[in-house]
Formats: C-alpha cells, sequence, structure tokens
C-alpha cells in the first residue's frame, strides 16, 4: 500500500490543522489511505477520516496535538511513535488507536467503541464517560502504566486495563478519586488503588476475566512494543476488577447538594474560587443567577423601542429617555442587545 509521507514543519512554517485536515482529506479522495505525518501539535489527526470506498485507514504520526484519534470510525489504525497530549481517542467510535508512549489528561474520554492502547501513562479523567452501545462491541482502554486522578468519572460502559507496570513508588495505579458516579463498564487493575468512590466496589477476578485479560494482553504488548512483559503481568496475584455496585446497595437517593460534598469532591470543586451554596438552578434564571446581564449605554441608543417591544420577559422601563433591564425579571436571553441596531445593549 503506498505510503503518503506529510511533513508539517518546512523552513520554520507550519502547516495549520486546518490545512493538514484538509491535505489529508484530498489525499483521501484520490485514494491514498496510508499515510506518514511528522506533525507539530496540530489537532484532531486520524479521527473522523473515511475512504469513500469503506478502504481501511491507517496513520502513523509523530509529535501529534490534542485529540488524535478523536472520533476515529471501524477501520482506522493510528499509530502514533512516542506520546500524544489530551484527549487520544475522544469519542472512539471504532478505531484502533495505538500510542506507545504516554497518553494526556482525558484519554479515552467518552470512548463508546474500538480499542486505544498506551504504552506509558495517562493523566487526569482518562476513561471518563466511556460508554457501551449494547449493538457494538464495547470500548477497551488498555494502560501499561497508571492514571491520573478522576479516572473512569461516570463511566457507563466498556473496558479499561491498567496494568501498573513501573509503578512500584505511587499509592494508587488510578490517582485519586477514581470512578466517582461509575454505573457500569469494568475496570481492571494491577496493584493498589486508593480514594476510591463509594458507588464501586473492588472484587476478585473470576475465571472469565483471567480468560479476557490473557486473550487480549499479548496483542496490546506486541502494540505498544513490550511483549517481553507479558508473564509478569499475567500473574493474578495482584489484579482486581473494579465495578458498580450491585443496584440494590445503591437505593439510598441523596440529593445533588450531598452528592457534590460527599461524593464530588468533598472540600468543594472550586471552593477558593466561588461561594457555592448547592443550590440547583432553573435552566433560566433572574437576578443573581443570570448568566449574563445587560448594560445600556445611553450615547448609542436612538430611542426606537425595539428592545422594549422585543424583551420575552417586559423586563425593559423606560422612564423618560432613560431604559432600564429590570433584575428579577431579565432571564440575560440577550434578545435586546440582538436587536437594538445601535449595539446600545452590552451582555455582560
Ligand atoms: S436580556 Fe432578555 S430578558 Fe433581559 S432585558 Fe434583555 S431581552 Fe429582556
Ligand atoms: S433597541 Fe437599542 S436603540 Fe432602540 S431603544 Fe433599545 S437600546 Fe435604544
Amino acid at each position: 500500500m503506498a505510503v503518503y509521507k506529510i511533513k508539517t514543519l518546512n523552513n520554520n512554517n507550519r502547516m495549520s490543522t486546518q490545512e493538514l485536515l484538509q491535505t489529508i482529506n484530498k489525499k483521501l479522495e484520490e485514494g491514498i489511505t496510508n499515510f506518514e505525518i511528522e506533525a507539530c501539535g496540530q489537532h484532531d489527526i486520524g479521527g473522523a477520516s473515511w475512504s469513500k470506498d469503506g478502504k481501511p485507514l491507517k496513520f502513523t504520526v509523530t509529535n501529534p496535538g490534542q485529540r488524535v484519534g478523536a472520533m476515529a470510525m471501524n477501520g482506522t489504525t493510528i499509530i502514533v511513535e512516542g506520546s500524544a497530549p489530551a484527549d487520544v481517542g475522544w469519542l472512539n467510535s471504532g478505531g484502533e488507536i495505538i500510542v506507545k508512549g504516554d497518553g494526556g489528561d482525558t484519554s479515552a474520554h467518552c470512548s463508546a467503541g474500538g480499542k486505544i492502547y498506551i504504552g506509558g501513562r495517562v493523566g487526569t479523567r482518562s476513561g471518563a464517560l466511556m460508554k457501551h452501545d449494547p449493538r457494538f462491541e464495547p470500548p477497551e482502554f488498555w494502560v501499561l502504566k497508571n492514571t491520573g486522578s478522576f479516572s473512569f468519572e461516570f463511566m457507563s460502559g466498556g473496558i479499561a486495563v491498567i496494568c501498573g507496570y513501573d509503578c512500584e513508588d505511587i499509592p494508587s495505579v488510578l490517582g485519586n478519586r477514581s470512578c466517582v458516579g461509575m454505573v457500569g463498564g469494568t475496570v481492571y487493575v494491577r496493584g493498589p488503588v486508593e480514594g476510591l468512590a463509594n458507588c464501586v466496589e473492588k472484587v476478585k477476578l473470576d475465571k472469565f476475566d483471567k480468560d479476557f485479560l490473557k486473550s487480549g494482553m499479548e496483542p496490546f504488548l506486541e502494540k505498544v512494543g513490550r511483549v517481553e512483559l507479558k508473564d509478569e503481568l499475567l500473574d493474578f496475584s495482584n489484579w482486581a476488577k473494579i465495578v458498580p455496585l450491585p443496584k440494590e446497595l445503591k437505593e439510598k437517593k441523596i440529593s445533588v447538594k450531598e452528592f457534590k460534598e460527599t461524593e464530588w469532591f468533598p472540600e468543594g470543586l472550586f471552593g477558593d474560587l466561588v461561594e457555592d451554596n448547592g443550590e440547583v438552578y432553573e435552566l433560566a434564571q433572574t437576578g443573581d443567577g443570570r448568566l449574563r446581564k445587560p448594560y445600556w449605554d445611553e450615547k448609542q441608543c436612538v430611542a426606537c423601542d425595539l428592545c422594549l417591544s422585543n424583551c420575552p420577559q417586559r423586563a425593559i422601563v423606560k422612564e423618560d429617555k432613560t431604559y432600564k433591564s429590570i433584575d428579577d425579571k431579565c432571564i440575560g436571553c440577550g434578545i435586546c442587545s440582538a436587536v437594538c441596531p445601535r449595539e446600545a445593549w452590552r451582555m455582560v
């Protein structure tokens, strides 16, 4: 299969992401399906690309930017020679993505299909929101070493395998606060785990689990070039699996406020930036709950009354030649600003 090579840096001229993706698309239309890309941080390489004849695609990439393999499709193979930054395989839909070095934060985030193989570590929130549509095979996410904190948050399906290799000095191979809100899927893990959310449990492997790991480990290690580790990683004495607690143990319902305080992040996620009273706002808020507030500039206004007649809340009042928005009626929708011919309302 002919290989089309793209070098994205020539005499200090860097090809933009858009130029690179357009070049790839043009070559795909010409029937090229095998690419070697010397990238310099361009985003979204190898993801939502396809051949019109349905031929498999292959991308071999060095130095990619974010979202390499994002939304990759069935039949696409992406090989990263080295490491990749955030969002490797974001929303992977069926591609095979191999990163021989480390993956960044949010690797495999929202992954819904295909396989992601990482030959090193991955960062925070990796595996979060993985999901499984039962009409397709579950997504798989294999990591040779460990993940950062908050991994597998709100996971609802799929399979992750965290091999804990080279993690002897790490107290938890899943970082801290992993699996918060996890409701489905399985995380196989080798090595210590601390700070696990209390909606999941860590249990021993059964025969099915061992068979799955035995069948998948060798291909994984071959792809990341570490096949010599097979025997060490298939010693099951240090493995466990994390699964959501059975439904009946989760019957107790708690409020969003309580969830935020006890489950999500005990000290408050943004505690040092804003005071969070735990209230859950309605979708459209008036007063201080608004996302934006309109400010009127009398120098611009020509008193056409368009804002007055278009405000869905009847929140604008006119007194003499002054227009005012009433805080506890206004929902910050911005219609006044959009209809004003003079840009006299500024949304802040
Ligand atoms: S932002 Fe919306 S609700 Fe508020 S004054 Fe303007 S049009 Fe009315
Ligand atoms: S739409 Fe603009 S110019 Fe017209 S009255 Fe309102 S603020 Fe003034």
